[in-house]
Formats: structure tokens, sequence, C-alpha cells
């Protein structure tokens, strides 16, 4: 893994975007996007740039079960609001939490996966160490899947709800087998909260109680972090 540590959120945002900005220089079409507090000042660098996004064509990690286009505690809605409204793609696909039948969405969302495979795959870490919702014990080898949230997960993103019980019990989300076939894979992390979860990524043993120590498989793995993320860190910078 290539660590690149930064100040603070806003210039690990700014390095997020130079490798996007040269990843499309380079040809990159399909970018694998992340929803959460990590990545806004990346969209926010995006939003800002000139890159022409219109021959673009982006795939989400995960949604709500329950949740749809209008509810704004949606990502589909996240994702509008932060970037999509305002950069246009050619065209941007997330799980459906309204799906009817949640089964077949997850096979749909595979394909959607295996017919635009991800060039870049944009990443944040949740305290408990998961990457999409892949929480602890997730089967290294499942690709797209309903999900129970963990208490940790549930709790972290309470913020956004009025209270925890608003915040739905499940998600789908893209696998850690689909996650792994992204070409390259940048991973954020900012602030103190997500510390123990870097060290245990980056130091520990890949284990599946820890989903993104998978990473540490992974040949193309940026980590941009700030020095609270690197707090637990036993290695040296
Ligand atoms: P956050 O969430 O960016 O809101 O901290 C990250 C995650 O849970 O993966």
């Amino acid at each position: 893994m290539e660590i690149v540590y930064v100040e603070n959120d806003i210039e690990g945002g700014k390095k997020a975007f130079e490798i996007i900005k040269k990843g499309i220089e380079d040809g990159v079409k399909v970018l694998g996007l992340a929803t959460g507090s990590t990545p806004e000042t990346m969209y926010q660098e995006i939003v800002k740039s000139d890159l022409d996004f219109t021959d673009m064509t982006s795939v989400n990690l995960d949604e709500y079960v329950g949740l749809g286009a209008g509810d704004e505690q949606s990502y589909h809605y996240f994702m509008h609001d932060r970037l999509f409204n305002h950069k246009p793609f050619k065209e941007n696909f997330l799980p459906l939490g309204k799906a009817e039948n949640l089964e077949k969405e997850c096979e749909r969302y595979d394909e959607v996966i295996a017919t635009h495979p991800i060039d870049i795959q944009i990443l944040g870490i949740g305290q408990n160490g998961h990457i999409g919702f892949n929480e602890p014990g997730t089967d290294f080898g499942v690709t797209t899947h309903v999900v129970d949230l963990t208490e940790s997960t549930i709790n972290a993103n309470k913020r956004y709800f009025s209270s925890a019980e608003e915040v739905p019990s499940q998600a789908i989300s893209m696998g850690i087998a689909s996650i792994m076939k992204s070409k390259k894979i940048v991973l954020m992390a900012f602030g103190e909260s997500k510390a123990d979860a870097i060290q245990k990524m980056i130091e520990g043993p890949v284990t599946e109680d820890v989903t993104a120590s998978v990473l540490q498989n992974h040949d193309h793995v940026v980590v941009i972090i700030d020095k609270d993320a690197a707090s637990k860190l036993t290695i040296k910078h």
C-alpha cells in the first residue's frame, strides 16, 4: 500500500482529486464512488474543477434498504446533492434501496459492475474497519449482498438521521470480491475515530474481522490519511 500523509481532509480531498484527474488523462472511464463525510472534500474539488465527466460512469458502493431517491438520507440523494447535480456524468449507478426483490437487485448490481469494470474505486473506512458496508465477518468472496448493519455502523451514521432508530437496519453493498477487482483503490480516512481501523488495516493480519485488511492483498492501493487517523500506526513517517 502506498500511504500519503496529509494535514487534513481538505488536502486529502485535493490529493484524491489529483489521482482521479491523472486517471482521466490516462483513459479512466469508470469510477467507483463512496458516500459518507470522508469523500466530501474530494467531491468539492471535482465540482470546482473544469474537468469534463460527461464521458464517465460512476458505480456507487452501497445504499440503505428501504430508502429511495427522494429520501434525503438515501445515498442516491447524497450523491446527486454533492456531485451529480453539479457535475454531470454519462451514467450513474447505485443499488436500488427500494427494490421489491432484494436478491434480484443484488444480481442486477453484480451485472452492472461486470459490464462497467471499475478503474478507480474510492473508499472510506468504518470505525469497525468496514469498506462499503462489508461489516466485520463478511466473507471476502461475496459480491453484492444485503447486509445487517452493526450497532457500531448505526451509531456512526445516526448523525444523518433524527435518531438511531431511524437508521435503516439493512443495506445493499458491493462485496469485497467486487471491490478487489477494481484496478486501483484510493482509501481516505481523516480523524482520530479512524485510527484503530487504519492501524488494523495496514499493520494487522488480513482477516474478515477487519474487512479493509483485505486491501493488503491488492497491488494498487493508495491510502490518504491525516495525522489523527495515522496516530496508532507503529511505522514511522
Ligand atoms: P464516513 O463513513 O466517511 O462518514 O466516516 C465511512 C464509512 O463508514 O465507510
